[in-house]
């Protein structure tokens, strides 16, 4: 067992390298920005700092969107939010489903009231934009189409461009849920039409859990104060947390100040490395990664030309039992993997590279650490194979 821990006082915290699917890395100047001096929730220099969190999400969204701000709460908070304030008892709505997350819209949506249709496909492929159009098809007045754009129970990224078309043809609003994918591939909230969007902070922002940033356009926000009936959740209604957050500082909750001290310095640091370099470093790593595994005869799980940057699930080969090779890259590496979720328990292995742990260092640690629990757990694996076919990714992306 590896001896590394933090201690403060009597807390002892194991010092794990993160590569599942989130929380993953945290960048330790977004952990100093956490340990500040704590203020009053309306003292003017918090007033400044989340004006600041506000403008570089916005950036990060890549929207010019007034409502961006982070909800209180876990990216479920902001898929919560986002959904209950713009779903009323009766309302018609779509979800394209092919993974857990996409059923978790359903469950809300449906705890909302709503007529819910699904355009489904297997768990591992996109949802085809034809699927969205038969569910549409079973409606009278379709309100809102909503569909994860990284569905990080399978790996997927769903296009989302021309799913943004059909809503436009039948008039409904586009929701999408970017928790695995902010800052770690394109998310173009404005350019594609999205006229709702909420995300996470512990996977690509590498900040710890416990904010959802979520943007809503002026199409969106006219629908939550139109609505014929309150939203059952107070703490979630964004007619008065956006009172709070934007010019009258209405007093509404006390936000995590801390938290969003973190989330600020977390955004800077993707602003300082710029989203297109951002973006492209998840890709690069993704790809090495998945170069490193086929050279050690394992299968990516996730549809190809559809896969997330962010987050690779690999199948479990045959014969190989999938909890016991993640015990032993935890107890022999200290690595942190994810397994999988819901009828993929057993059959995939989930790995993160995301944000400040989208590194080279990380994916050929994995690729060795995979290896070498492999071998040990009855299939000899080469890992120097993986990694040479990783180098050979690196070194063609320099020519
Ligand atoms: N949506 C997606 C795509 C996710 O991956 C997750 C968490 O992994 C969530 C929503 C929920 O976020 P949280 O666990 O932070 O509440």
């Amino acid at each position: 067992m590896l001896e590394l821990e933090v201690k403060v006082g009597d807390l002892r915290v194991p010092e794990r390298l993160l590569l599942g699917p989130g929380p993953n890395g945290i960048e330790p100047r977004v952990l100093q920005a956490m340990a500040m001096p704590t203020v009053g929730h309306l003292d003017p220099a918090f007033i400044e700092i989340m004006n600041e969190t506000s403008a570089l999400l916005r950036y990060v969204f890549q929207t010019k969107n007034e409502l961006t701000i982070p909800v209180s709460g876990t990216g479920s908070a902001g898929m919560d939010c986002v959904l209950s304030n713009l779903i009323e008892e009766g309302d018609e709505v779509v979800v394209a489903v092919c993974g857990l997350f996409g059923e978790r819209m359903v469950d809300i949506a449906e705890r909302c009231g709503a007529r819910v249709e699904l355009a489904r496909a297997p768990w591992g492929r996109m949802v085809e934009p034809d699927e969205v159009r038969k569910a549409l098809s079973r409606l009278k007045r379709p309100k809102l189409i909503a569909l994860v754009h990284a569905e990080t129970s399978t790996g997927v990224m769903q296009p989302i461009e021309e799913i943004s078309s059909i809503c436009k043809e039948v008039g409904a609003l586009l929701v999408v849920d970017c928790v695995t994918s902010l800052s770690g591939a394109p998310v173009l909230v404005d350019e594609w039409g999205v006229d709702a969007a909420y995300s996470g902070t512990q996977k690509c922002l590498s900040c710890p859990p416990g904010l959802s940033p979520v943007t809503l356009n002026e199409r969106a926000r006219k629908v939550i104060h139109e609505r014929r009936s309150k939203p059952k959740s107070w703490y979630l209604d964004l007619t008065m947390v956006e009172r709070y957050w934007g010019g009258e500082r209405f007093y509404h909750h006390t936000a995590p100040v801390n938290m969003i001290y973190g989330l600020r310095e977390a955004l800077r640091i993707v602003a300082e490395e710029g989203l297109e370099q951002r973006w492209r470093r998840h890709a690069l790593n993704a790809k090495a990664f998945i170069a490193g595994c086929e050279a050690m005869g394992l299968e990516i799980f996730a549809q190809e030309g559809y896969r997330l940057p962010s987050l690779i699930t690999v199948k479990v080969p045959q014969g190989v039992d999938e909890l016991s090779v993640r015990k032993y890259l935890l107890s022999e590496f200290n690595v942190e993997i994810g397994g999988g979720l819901g009828e993929l328990k057993g059959k995939i292995w989930r790995f993160g590279f995301m944000g400040y742990n989208s590194k080279r260092k990380n994916v050929e640690l994995a690729l060795a650490a995979l290896a070498s629990a492999l071998s040990a757990l009855g299939r000899p694996t080469s890992a120097s194979e993986a990694i040479a076919a990783a180098d050979e990714v690196y070194r063609e992306a320099r020519a």
